[in-house]
């Protein structure tokens, strides 16, 4: 038998034995087992360090008589006296430790176990955190059943923590009013109802280094994968008061034990390690030690959140990247000190994205609005691989190529008859951006065109209609809904818009022809002013995600014409099938003079998007001073995306792939499986336009939590204000709709009884 033997049959996957371990421990070359233990510990356990945080829930008066502990009423100790903390109190910790980086937080409550009425309250502290954070919670309440361990997984505790403390031969002479028995019924039962379970000890309470491995083979014969060790610290006034601690090399000699015993496992450092020296501290983390509780550790002082960190990065571990990610990414329409959480997805393919926890999601959003062939699509894969390697960018300032070309040609007969020229440019708020510069130009080189002409120049504002979206740049964002968009926030810096009422006619409803009127007076009021109306047709997505009727684009039309004003599509989000139709103009048979789209263009692989105008709208611009359009974008044109355009558009069009037949197979089960919704109490509305399914509630949402909940359901959305909705990638599997249906529905109902 040798060290490095034992080691290599560990690193294959097999366990040592009793005497096996024994052996290991009485070797004299220390230095020798440490390193074997910390090889294993980099093959086989997590090299990102795991770090929870407790609250002390309830203190002294416990009616058990455990040897070590300061908080049974059997001995007389120092240990606090109090009563249940309230919630209020409990998601202040977690939300503490979460900003710290915790990733979880255990309610523990000292006692037998919770009364009736204690565990309700418990119950509602875990639901209260549950929706006002984001950390993952555990409970450590003593001896429960399945009953109780049932209400606190519905709670939101996904972990369930009862150590045995010692091992089996070792526990009757430390305890007698309960027995270890009890305690593995207690983890039996978490397991029962699906919750993780976590289970380790104390070392140094007079026991033997056999009693130790013992110990460390009773914890590997239920699996558990969270290890708690900790050091007795000798309480005065318990019976261990005199407990002489154990030496330094016996508690590292422990941990490298444990390793070999439990090689896949998180040892948690817990109570007792401020006893150790910073050297010790440092091997224990070397040898094997891979997470921690952090914070103030029950009765005795644990260490500072921030000095742990330092030492553990040291020792080469690694805290999770989300952690990085939430003190250094920004991420969209979210704060950096109190951020939304995000989840971290490692591969996405086909319709499903696959998170770094190894969970798969169904994706109900398309990544809003453009990935709608699903991920890892090949066709796609293919053109961007071989568009590489001819060049991936050039620039398109007196350079033209292939990829820009033959998108073109591929656009032209999809779009409105009446587009002709195509202006490229890098995302949906440029796209608008441009839009609106060429409505200003044009009306310029108008009024250049004939003295008569000349009050023309004075068309250089813009009508919407409320609710809209059309992106977060500075003009693109004056022409969002004035309430629900950003105006309130930037006011004075934005140019000032006229904005008509949303269309209230509903698509597929009546046509009230006040909808018009409202439009009418306002352009009738200032059309000499105004240069274009701009508007998502048919279907409002970020603004409201509202379907309007399509008469309302033929009146708008009209009105356009009557005084003078262009008309602006703006069908990012509704172009490529979306709506049932290519594009969502369609639906009126209204050509409008300029019109973007983006999004799903690329089919969600980069960023593009294309501004097209009619030949009156280009040519106008270009025969008068300066000559030229002013805009040109370093990236205009950008080859990658536009072989991935190409290979995108050919594939939504080709007759095989029948996007048409897809969009309509999915509105019908939206129809089908969202109308239960109908009935909710919490709902407004539900309304679908072809792969787009809308449910639109009473009361805004908490995204965090109903998040959260879909993620644990094994879905992707992303609700906004009062909308939770759905939207596919055309290529979703009917079993993986009806996931997301039924995901919705149960998470809508339960948010109406929260
Ligand atoms: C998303 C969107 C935009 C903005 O596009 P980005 O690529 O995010 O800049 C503009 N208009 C509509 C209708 C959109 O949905």
């Amino acid at each position: 038998m040798t060290i490095k033997n034992l080691k290599e049959k560990v690193l294959h996957g097999y366990s040592i034995c009793k005497e096996e371990a024994e052996w290991l421990a009485a070797q004299p070359d220390k230095e020798a087992l440490y390193e074997a233990a910390h090889e294993i510990t980099q093959a086989l356990a997590s090299e990102e360090f795991d770090m929870c945080s407790i609250i002390n829930a309830k203190s002294g008066r416990c009616p058990e008589n455990c040897k070590w502990c300061a908080q049974s009423s059997h001995y007389k100790t120092k240990a606090e006296v109090y009563d249940l903390v309230d919630k209020e109190e409990c998601l202040r910790h977690a939300k503490y430790n979460e900003e710290q980086g915790v990733a979880r937080f255990s309610l523990v409550t000292s006692g037998r176990k919770p009364s009736g009425k204690n565990m309700e309250r418990l119950c509602e502290a875990a639901r209260y955190m549950r929706k006002h954070s984001s950390i993952q919670l555990c409970a450590s309440l003593g001896l429960l059943n399945e009953e109780e361990m049932r209400a606190l997984h519905n709670s939101g505790i996904t972990r369930y923590h009862c150590n045995l403390e010692t091992a089996p031969s070792y526990f009757p002479t430390l305890c007698s009013t309960h027995t270890q028995e009890e305690k593995l019924r207690t983890l039996q039962a978490a397991r029962n109802v699906g919750m993780d379970i976590c289970s380790g000890g104390i070392i140094g309470m007079g026991e033997s280094m056999e009693q130790r491995i013992e110990f460390a083979f009773t914890l590997k014969g239920i699996n558990v994968q969270s290890i708690p060790i900790n050091l007795l610290s000798p309480i005065p006034g318990t019976p261990l008061e005199q407990q002489a601690p154990l030496t330094e090399e016996e508690i590292l000699t422990t941990i490298a034990l444990f390793r070999f015993i439990n090689p896949t496992a998180f040892l948690r450092f817990a109570g007792g390690r401020s006893q150790l020296s910073k050297e010790a501290v440092k091997m224990a983390l070397h040898i094997g030690i891979n997470s921690a509780i952090v914070g103030d550790l029950l009765t005795t002082l644990g260490s500072k959140v921030s000095e742990d960190k330092e030492l553990i990065e040291d020792a080469g571990y690694k805290f999770a990247d989300s952690q990085f990610d939430r003190e250094h990414l920004w991420h969209p329409y979210t704060s950096t000190t109190n951020p939304l959480p995000v989840y971290k997805v490692k591969q996405a393919e086909g319709a499903t994205i696959t998170l770094e926890s190894g969970q798969t999601l169904v994706e109900g959003m398309s990544s809003w609005w453009c990935a709608v062939h699903g991920y890892n699509n090949p066709v796609l894969n293919n053109a961007a691989e071989e568009q590489l390697r001819r060049m991936s960018h050039v620039m398109f300032g007196g350079l033209t190529h292939d990829p820009a070309i033959e998108l073109g040609k591929l656009l032209l007969p999809l779009v409105p008859p009446s587009m002709q020229k195509i202006f490229y440019a890098d995302s949906g708020s440029v796209a608008v951006e441009v839009a609106m510069k060429m409505a200003v130009q044009y009306w310029y080189a108008k009024s250049l065109s004939s003295p008569a002409q000349a009050s023309l120049e004075k068309k250089s504002n813009f009508v919407t209609i409320r609710k809209g979206y059309h992106g977060d740049t500075w003009n693109a964002m004056s022409v969002c809904d004035p309430v629900t968009g950003m105006h309130s926030l930037f006011g004075s810096a934005l140019p000032i818009r006229y904005f008509a009422p949303r269309p209230n006619s509903r698509f597929g409803g009546e046509w009230d022809a006040q909808d018009a009127m409202n439009l009418l007076d306002i352009v009738e009021e200032h059309h000499e002013e105004l240069a274009a109306l701009i508007l998502e047709p048919v279907v409002q997505g970020a603004g409201g995600m509202w379907f309007y009727h399509p008469q309302y684009l033929r009146e708008a039309a009209r009105i356009c014409k009557e005084y003078n004003m262009l008309l602006i599509f703006d069908e990012i989000a509704t172009g490529f099938g979306r709506t049932g139709k290519l594009f969502a103009w369609e639906h009126a048979g209204v050509e409008p003079d300029i019109m973007c789209i983006g999004k799903a263009l690329t089919g969600g692989y980069m960023t593009l998007s294309a501004v097209l105008a009619t030949n009156e709208v280009a040519d106008t611009i270009s025969n008068q001073t300066p000559g030229a359009f002013m805009h040109g974008p370093t990236f205009m044109g950008n080859p990658l995306a536009c072989a991935v355009a190409c290979a995108s558009v050919k594939l939504l069009t080709s007759p095989e792939y029948d996007w048409k037949g897809k969009v309509s197979k999915i509105e019908a089960q939206l129809e089908k499986e969202l109308a239960p919704a109908r009935d909710l109490p919490i709902v407004k509305e539900v309304r679908i336009l072809g792969a787009i399914g809308v449910i639109e509630l009473l009361e805004n949402v908490d995204m965090a939590w109903m998040q959260r909940r879909f993620v644990e359901e094994g879905i992707w959305l992303r609700p906004f204000g009062k909308l939770v909705y759905i939207m596919p990638p055309f290529i979703v599997e009917p079993e993986q709709l009806t996931k997301l249906t039924r995901g919705v529905i149960k998470i809508v109902r339960e948010m109406g009884f929260l």
